[in-house]
């Protein structure tokens, strides 16, 4: 490439990796490179899972080692790496149905991009920026749970006990094609990215991770720390975490403003490929332990030992005693109105609230995805 930047971001970076205390598998993966960091959580039986996250990370290290020249080249790293994944699955019956996650910051290096970073997303890994000591999550993740709470329907707090948590909505792998979330930051002195997999998640709040965060000026002293946490908490699940100082930069805003991380979300986009999928009710969400044929909605692991939220399931049945109630409310007026005088609205309102609230459901995913860019030009 020709247009290596003059002045590469000013980085420091610590790594840390655990397949925690329940596991013997590590089925995590990262990358972590002066120019480019990535986590990816891979899933799929007999180590297939490895596999995909290995193929995600050695992806993404080969193309983008030394950066991504513009949006567009770290979105066809993110796409290359889902087709060779596909292809593996498609090719080896013994990694039929392995998929992975994939969170990653890798820094633009053109003219126009130098100076800031891209931040790209597909599947329940996220990426945090630690900025004034406040932690913020910069990604939005793909999951059936991160549907619920931005519908409405459970709390970020039942979210991480939710026993539905592990069925993600999009993974690298999995379809032909990947429809990818993409941020672009700018590089402030002072910030500090971490990527992690979800069994960090899963073990720690937000406050938790923001104190350790704090503790810890090294990158490596925190990496440790947020995977210690995690298995003090049960290590449940394999824990990856990639912590990332930036050193130079621009100066940051002195109030520390809330970042307008919606702005790059405001328009909307199909989700060609799983939008059937995504927008189903729950009922026809596949039990956890159902793995088998799932291709759009997937486990990333099994649920054994996940118990149920109660409040979860209780605002749940009030949602839908209330939509029941409003339908029947709107059956049995219209039915009234059309014995006093014509009323041809009564299939059509109680048609409508049942697609108003199926749009409710489907929406926050495409709504999120604005600055995803449709995977443009790979696949077969
Ligand atoms: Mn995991």
């Amino acid at each position: 490439m020709s247009d290596i930047p003059v002045t590469p971001p000013v980085l420091a970076w610590g790594v840390a990796t655990h397949p925690g205390r329940v596991r013997t598998e590590n089925e995590d993966a990262f990358v972590a490179q002066a120019m480019v960091f990535a986590v990816a959580d891979g899933m799929g039986g007999h180590q297939a899972g490895e596999v995909a996250s290995a193929i995600a990370a050695s992806t993404i290290s080969d193309r983008l080692a030394n950066g991504a020249a513009s949006v567009d080249v770290a979105v066809a790293a993110v796409v290359e790496a889902n087709a060779a994944i596909f292809q593996g699955a498609h090719t080896n019956p013994e990694q039929r149905g392995m998929g992975t996650t994939l969170t990653m910051v890798a820094a633009l290096t053109s003219e126009s991009g130098a100076g800031r970073l891209v931040v790209a997303n597909v599947g329940d890994s996220r990426t945090y920026l630690y900025r004034g000591g406040r932690l913020r999550r910069v990604t939005i993740d793909h999951s059936y749970v991160q549907e619920l709470v931005s519908t409405g329907h459970i709390t970020e707090a039942e979210a991480r006990s939710h026993p539905r948590r592990n069925i993600v909505t999009r993974a690298l792998g999995i379809e032909p094609m990947v429809r990818v979330d993409t941020w672009v930051h700018p590089l402030v002195k002072g910030d500090r990215y971490l990527l992690c997999s979800d069994g960090l998640v899963d073990e720690a709040d937000d406050g938790e991770i923001a104190q350790l965060l704090a503790a810890n000026p090294q990158p490596q002293a925190a990496a440790d720390a947020l995977v210690a946490l995690a298995n003090d908490h049960g290590g449940r699940d394999n824990t990856t975490v990639v912590v990332v100082d930036v050193l130079e930069g621009e100066t940051a805003l002195p109030d520390t403003a809330d970042l307008s991380l919606a702005a790059d979300w405001d328009s909307e986009e199909p989700d060609r490929l799983i939008d059937a999928e995504v927008g189903s009710p729950a009922a026809s969400v596949p039990d956890a332990a159902d793995t088998g044929g799932a291709t759009t909605v997937m486990p990333t692991v099994t649920a054994a030992g996940r118990r149920r939220s109660p409040l979860g399931t209780l605002l749940f049945v009030f949602g839908l005693a209330a939509i029941v109630t409003v339908t029947v409310v709107l059956v049995l007026a219209v039915r009234h109105n059309a014995n006093n005088g014509p009323g041809p609205t009564t299939t059509t309102s109680s048609t409508s609230t049942t697609s108003t609230s199926t749009t409710s459901t489907t929406s926050p995913t495409e709504s999120t995805v604005s600055s995803s860019t449709a995977a443009p030009t790979s696949g077969p």
